[in-house]
């Protein structure tokens, strides 16, 4: 199996479509990563719906991991989210961004714990009212 650069995992929104296009490319993993989207990103990890959902995460990480090699994981988690039940369940654009910190912040630890040599990065895409998409790095 040839090696790949990054494992993405992303939220299956549609509004993150083309920015994170525009992410891989910027980034130098175009032609090298191994997308996973899934409702919710760093959540299915964090604070999964279920055991099913946290075991086919951890699956698509593991064999990304196993067969491409991969040095890379990129949590992208985003504002008004509908697995976070959107922009409206927080109280604030402070409190939303809290709460994808945390859960991106818990999801890096998880990953880091299992794949000790993986870079793990977190970042939260940002959708304004006009649907741009900015990324900003979680610290
Ligand atoms: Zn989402």
């Amino acid at each position: 199996m040839p090696d790949a650069k990054a494992t993405i995992l992303h939220c299956m929104d549609f509004r993150l479509e083309k920015a994170i296009d525009t992410f891989i490319d910027d980034n130098g993993y175009a032609g090298s990563a191994d997308i996973i989207s899934l409702a919710g990103a760093a959540k299915t990890l964090a604070n999964p719906a279920d055991k099913a959902e946290l075991a086919t995460v951890l699956r698509e990480i593991n064999l990304s991991e196993k067969l491409h090699h991969v040095h890379d994981c990129i949590l992208i988690n985003h504002t008004d989210c509908g697995a976070y039940g959107g922009r409206k369940a927080f109280a604030s654009g402070e409190a939303e961004y809290a709460a994808h910190a945390r859960d991106l912040q818990k999801a890096q630890d998880i990953l880091n714990h299992t794949y000790p040599k993986l870079n793990v990065r977190k970042i939260l895409a940002k959708i304004d009212d006009q649907k741009h998409v900015t990324f900003v790095e979680v610290e």
